[in-house]
């Protein structure tokens, strides 16, 4: 089915992967979002996409997240390699496999993780325990007791991917500065009153969905630390009995630092407690990072449902997709391209290998 005039409200990591997907399948389609425009503001407000770090992290994600949403996020990775090459973009994404470590009195707090990914669904790399010495040759900028390497897993350039994703498609309208109130078969209604008729109206505005849907939103705060030559080049998770803290090596010279978790709408600038555990926390398995200078603070809110799992709702002329929650980046083109198969909209979309 081709040629279709399909709205979209939410100009976020869904909205913009759904807009490329189905402009190139030969549709038309329109973009409505709150924001001033594509770019990102880091002020709190806008798309949660573009707060997130990056990590691509089926297997440690099994700590939050279930069997089948691992499978789903492992099966996810491939298809954003397969995006990051069609945009001509392959340096988008890297895969070499992710690191958690724990201080020495922390091994209780691994231990009860690692049993979790004992969970992982059939043909999941198994985390391999590293010694100290292969740690040092693996990431000699980290120091810590206890070292696993996750193989495989990848991370994602969030900024760079969400503008790519805007600027490479062709032939779609963005109407920024315009908030949609309402999202029903087959109409997109605008604050103001306006009624927009469409062949299918997608809803994909986040946090902001209420009260089409029960969604919330979860604040997330993460710190910006850029230092020259920082050498890291996989993403990082510290198993902490209170602290879930990851670094993820943006390029050679960017870390992003995450992620606090508080049950909060509360869209104000970063806590100094965040600030400083989050820190804290990093320095204590980088020591170089005491050089580092504090580029961003950021904060957003991630969309969750109730169960905190993914909700897809396809009917006539209308398609919800929302709750991607910590997931987002992990799990978002599978479940795209799930949503446009059972709509049978585009030709699917293959993994790469
Ligand atoms: C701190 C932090 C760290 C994260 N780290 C990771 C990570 O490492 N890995 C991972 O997989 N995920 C991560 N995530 C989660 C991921 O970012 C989200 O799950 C994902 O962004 C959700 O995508 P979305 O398109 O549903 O929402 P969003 O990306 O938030 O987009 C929603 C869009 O809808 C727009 N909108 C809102 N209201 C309206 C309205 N009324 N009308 C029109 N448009 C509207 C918003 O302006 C926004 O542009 C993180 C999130 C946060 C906050």
């Amino acid at each position: 089915m081709a040629g279709l005039c399909i709205g979209i409200a939410g100009a976020g990591l869904l909205g913009r992967l759904l807009a490329w997907r189905l402009a190139r399948g030969g549709h038309r389609v329109t973009v409505f979002d709150p924001a001033a425009g594509p770019a990102p503001s880091f002020d709190g407000t806008g798309a949660a996409g573009f707060t997130a770090a990056g990590m691509l992290s089926p297997l440690a994600e099994l700590d939050n997240a279930t069997p089948a949403l691992a499978a789903q996020g492992w099966r996810a990775i491939g298809l954003w390699q397969a995006v990051a090459q069609a945009l001509d973009a392959p340096a988008l994404m890297r895969r070499r496999g992710s690191l958690m470590l724990a201080h020495r009195g922390d091994l209780g707090a691994a231990q009860r993780v690692l049993a979790r990914l004992e969970t992982a669904p059939a043909g999941f790399p198994t985390p391999q325990a590293l010694a100290p010495a292969a740690l040092a040759e693996l990431e000699p900028a980290l120091q810590a007791a206890n070292a696993w390497l996750l193989p495989q897993e990848g991370q994602i350039d969030t900024v760079a991917t969400l503008e790519q994703l805007h600027r490479q498609v062709r032939g779609v309208g963005w109407r920024w500065g315009t908030r949609v109130a309402d999202v029903s078969p087959g109409r997109l209604t605008l604050e103001g009153g306006e009624a927009l008729a469409f062949d299918l109206a997608i809803d994909v505005r986040g946090a902001g969905a209420r009260p089409a849907l029960p969604v919330r939103g979860v604040r997330g705060e993460t710190v910006w630390l850029r230092l020259a030559g920082h050498g890291l080049t996989r993403p990082v998770r510290l198993l902490h009995p209170r602290h879930r803290v990851y670094l993820v090596p943006r390029s050679a010279d960017l870390l992003i630092l995450g992620a606090s978790e508080v049950e909060s709408e509360d869209r104000s600038p970063v806590s100094l407690k965040s600030a400083v555990e989050l820190m804290s926390a990093a320095h204590s398995v980088m020591p170089a990072l005491a050089e580092a200078r504090i580029e961003r603070l950021d904060r957003n809110l991630r969309p969750a449902l109730p169960d905190n799992e993914p909700r897809t709702e396809l009917g006539d002329g209308l398609l919800r997709l929302n709750g991607l929650f910590r997931h987002g980046w992990l799990l978002a083109p599978a479940l795209v391209e799930e949503a446009l198969a059972r709509a049978a909209l585009v030709p699917a979309l293959e993994a790469a290998a």
